[in-house]
């Protein structure tokens, strides 16, 4: 098929490019390039440097080129900076997810796989977490996802759009070719795994207190790997089904505590940690039930322990200290 990946070169967006590409698919990937990386986008992909937010721009790319389908990752991810600057989470994560739809009901194009997230859920219910909980977000980002969601359920009504809406738990780990690189860093795993190479004194513990094993957030890390094998499933199953919703997680959960202590044996490194308050908008614990994707889409992770995923990121990092300016800085040297 011949795909659109927008934020193909951001962390999951590349990744799935990659196997999309090792799929068989044709892929171009759409990129504003602020958080992603031209390293990072696949050989084989074509980039397009581009803004979901600029209108004209998009309606463009869907005159200029004949998609058949579109994966949809651009768009800003972390929940503490949502709660800071919301603006900036509704003009790029809904502006530009409006635009994308605009776009490909100009161009026709049928089929979308979007990058939905458990944050839309807010304080589940209950755990694990199904997909029939209600979805509350408990910060800017969570409700700009849950925004597109309700958006493609009208689309397919009324434009007769097939959806699939993933919703991630928490993406770690990486391959030998990608990993997580962002500026600033707010993901947990790397803000660790610097903290062993040395370029950060210490992990802020975002609050001991909550009403969790060990009194930190638990939350639900799925290698990376296995969040893009659901991505190309769920493309092939938009052959037979209209809508999909599912989450992607392992079923497990591990406490930040945990995750610290996992990167101390992985790394070798002592990994200091300082107590600080709780961000907010943090619920206490995500965990998933995934039985829905196993189902539907026939997923079958492969990579369920935390351990292995902590290495496969501490793997990367390791070669790449400076993320992906270190290629940069190996090419040039
Ligand atoms: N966290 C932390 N210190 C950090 C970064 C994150 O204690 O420097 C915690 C954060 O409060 C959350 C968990 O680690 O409970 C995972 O955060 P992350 O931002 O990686 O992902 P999120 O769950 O927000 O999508």
């Amino acid at each position: 098929m011949n795909v659109l990946v927008t934020g193909g070169a951001g962390y999951i967006g590349s990744n799935v490019a990659a196997q999309l590409l090792e799929a068989g698919h044709s892929v171009t990937v759409f990129d504003n390039l602020c958080a992603g990386h031209r390293e990072a986008v696949p050989p084989g992909a074509k980039l397009i440097a581009g803004d979901l937010r600029e209108r004209d721009e998009v309606l463009s790319l869907f005159s200029a080129h004949r998609f058949e389908a579109v994966l949809h990752f651009a768009a800003w991810a972390s929940v503490g900076d949502s709660m800071l600057s919301p603006e900036g989470y509704f003009r790029n994560n809904l502006i530009g997810s409006l635009n994308l739809l605009e776009g490909m009901l100009q161009g026709q194009v049928k089929k979308i796989v979007f990058s939905s997230t458990c944050a839309v859920y807010g304080v589940p219910e209950r755990l694990p977490i199904v997909e029939t909980l209600p979805r509350q977000p408990s910060n800017p980002y969570g409700l700009s996802k849950k925004v597109v969601e309700e958006a493609l359920e009208w689309y397919a009504e009324i434009h007769g759009l097939r959806f699939a809406s993933l919703r991630y738990f928490n993406a770690a780990g990486a391959t030998p070719e990608r990993g997580e690189d962002h500026t600033p860093e707010t993901h947990l795993v790397p803000i660790v795994l610097q903290v062993a190479l040395g370029q950060r004194p210490h992990v802020e513990l975002y609050g001991d207190d909550y009403p969790t094993r060990d009194g930190s957030c638990v939350r639900d890390y799925i290698h990376i790997l296995d969040l893009a094998s659901a991505h190309t499933l769920a493309l092939q199953a938009l052959a037979e089904k209209t809508r999909i919703i599912c989450n992607l997680g392992t079923e497990t959960g591990s406490s930040v505590l945990e995750v610290i202590e996992c990167a101390r044996r992985v790394t070798g490194h002592p990994i200091p940690v300082k107590i600080s308050p709780r961000r907010p908008g943090d619920p206490p614990t995500l965990v998933a039930d995934s039985s829905l994707a196993r189902r539907e889409l026939g997923w079958r992770p492969e990579h369920t322990a935390l351990e292995p995923i902590i290495r496969s990121a501490w793997e990367w990092h390791r070669t790449h200290p400076q993320g992906y300016a270190s290629e940069v800085g190996a090419v040039s040297a």
